[in-house]
């Protein structure tokens, strides 16, 4: 997947990568950043064997970091799901990155995650909303709307 970088925020992005040593905060940001530098994009989320990244281009790449089947060098990321919650989670550690998510359409709703413990950011992945935690209206389920029921 790559999603549309505007001009300054691939800059941002790109700056963001030379610099992650010396922007490092935690301990596994340094633990990352041979990986973030060898596939030039910036770590967003980070699962059990992989990570997840977003290049300067856009390009929403995975790497191995763990596990029984590593592979070298990086693979796509297309699941909506998949990107979009890298994205979300991103944007919690870099706001700028928030101009990447998909605008709240008016008619949204609170996603039914919303309130509940096991899916505060962070902790579980809620499938429905990727963790936007808003849902377009038309993705709610209409029963008895027509009259049918
Ligand atoms: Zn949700």
């Amino acid at each position: 997947m790559r999603v549309a970088v505007p001009p300054e925020l691939s800059a941002w992005i790109a700056a963001r990568i030379a610099s992650y040593p010396a922007e490092a905060t935690e301990p596994y940001h340094h633990w990352e950043a041979a990986a973030v530098g060898e596939f030039a994009a910036l770590p967003l989320i980070r699962h059990w064997f992989e990570t997840f990244g977003l290049r300067a281009d856009g390009e929403v790449v995975r790497w191995s970091t763990d596990g029984d089947a590593p592979y070298p060098g990086t693979q796509p990321v297309e699941g909506r799901c998949d990107w979009l919650s890298a994205l979300v989670e991103g944007a919690r550690r870099w706001p700028e990155l928030a101009a990447l998510l998909p605008a709240r359409p008016p008619a949204a709703v609170a996603c039914r995650c919303v309130g509940h413990p096991a899916f505060e950011p962070g902790k579980f992945l809620c499938p429905e909303c990727c963790g936007l935690r808003w849902v377009a209206a038309d993705a709610e389920p209409v029963a008895a709307a027509d009259g049918r029921a």
